[in-house]
């Protein structure tokens, strides 16, 4: 079991070979934050002002959702003005046979969002510190320094990274071995993530660090259940790790193709944006296709957008307090100068209709809270 607790939030693992015994440890840490809430949350319902979004709207009867989770979705919906919702596809109702009920993710709205984030910047702590763990080579180290200067764009907060670390604590343990199968030879150890965070990250925090992620190429668990893990993070530690080794085609010895660079740093900054934004008290997003939202699979991770949903975005927002116009377009700036055209062109879309959005009385709302 995590010896964390329901802190500690595995998540993107990919584990074999019960799904609902994976669903239950990866998300657990999700669950027991949002029970808590629950109250609390009814006496704080929304404030964001209703411009009814018809089309997103879902129809009841689904059996696999609950109705009061229904209507507070639907109400989300609606509290999203529609230039701000443009581009973004509702979550799908979940059906019959995907998580069982007891193991869901209850969906954060902004307001149960604001009474569970736990770490804000301030003065003193608010740069994203990256904390490179063990070997990278020169095409690894440029794809870190990439990731700071997507930090910096995606959180608008100083990033910075740290002198790397070995990946090793004298007397223990922090791997398993694992059959190599179709990795590369060099994959035989995989590390566990919990214990990284554990034994490196934690003792050595630094004091300006309102996130302290660590970046390794090794490959990383989550538990003894896990196959895999793309990262692990903690709600209460403003620590996590993330690895990049599954990003390139050489972690299955299958060769170089044209764009895999800008692929994996694609999968990088989803990843990165992903685990920072558990670190800040995100929760997996249900209300948006979006880069909160929990991927098992490289394939899923690949489908899923490297933006924040306007839900999500909204958190961010009231947490670290950003002009998102200056933050649409330093992320549209690092998208064009790194290849990744699609997102640049769709940022500038997003960049233009926030000019509508931000008018509305909900952002006001947002931001001056
Ligand atoms: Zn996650
Ligand atoms: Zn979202």
């Amino acid at each position: 079991m995590n010896r964390w607790g329901p802190g500690f939030l595995p998540c993107s693992a990919g584990v074999s070979p019960a799904p609902a015994r994976m669903s239950c440890r990866a998300i657990g840490g999700c669950v027991h934050q949002c029970r808590a809430l629950a109250l609390l949350f009814c006496v704080s319902l929304c404030v964001l002002a209703p411009l009814l979004h018809a089309t997103q709207r879902r129809a009841p009867g689904d059996a696999a959702e609950d109705p009061a989770e229904l209507e507070l979705r639907n109400h989300v919906y609606a509290s999203i003005p529609a230039p701000d919702a443009k581009g973004f596809q509702p979550m799908p109702a979940p059906k019959p046979g995907d998580l069982p009920a007891a193991q869901k993710e209850s969906p954060q709205t902004l307001e149960r969002y604001r009474l569970a984030a736990r770490f804000r910047p301030t003065d003193e702590r608010r740069t994203i510190v990256l904390q490179p763990l063990g070997p990278f080579d020169a095409e690894q180290a440029k794809l870190l320094e990439d990731l700071r200067d997507y930090a910096a764009a995606f959180f608008q907060l100083p990033a910075r990274i740290e002198k790397p670390l070995p990946l090793e604590v004298a007397g223990s343990k922090l791997y398993r071995n694992v059959p190599l199968g179709h990795r590369h030879g060099t994959y035989d150890k995989q590390y566990d993530g919990n214990a990284l965070m554990r034994e490196i990250l934690i003792p050595q925090l630094p004091k300006d660090a309102l996130l302290y992620l660590g970046v390794t190429m090794a490959d990383l668990y989550a538990d003894a259940a896990s196959e895999f893990a793309f990262g692990v993070a903690s709600f209460t530690r403003r620590v996590g790790v993330y690895s990049l080794c599954r990003y390139y085609p050489e972690f299955t010895e299958m060769r170089r193709s044209p764009g895999d660079d800008v692929k994996a740093l694609r999968r990088a900054c989803k990843v990165l944006n992903h685990e920072a934004g558990h670190m800040l008290g995100i929760t997996h997003c249900t209300f948006y296709r979006c880069s909160m939202n929990y991927s098992i699979s490289l394939p899923e991770l690949d489908a899923t957008p490297v933006h924040y949903c306007p839900v999500c975005h909204r958190k961010l927002l009231w947490n670290i307090g950003f002009d998102p116009l200056k933050r649409f377009t330093a992320l549209q700036e690092f998208y064009a100068t790194h290849g990744m055209t699609e997102e640049s062109e769709w940022i500038a879309g997003r960049l233009q209709r926030w000019q509508s959005v931000v008018a509305t009385e909900s952002v006001r709302k947002t931001q001056d809270e």
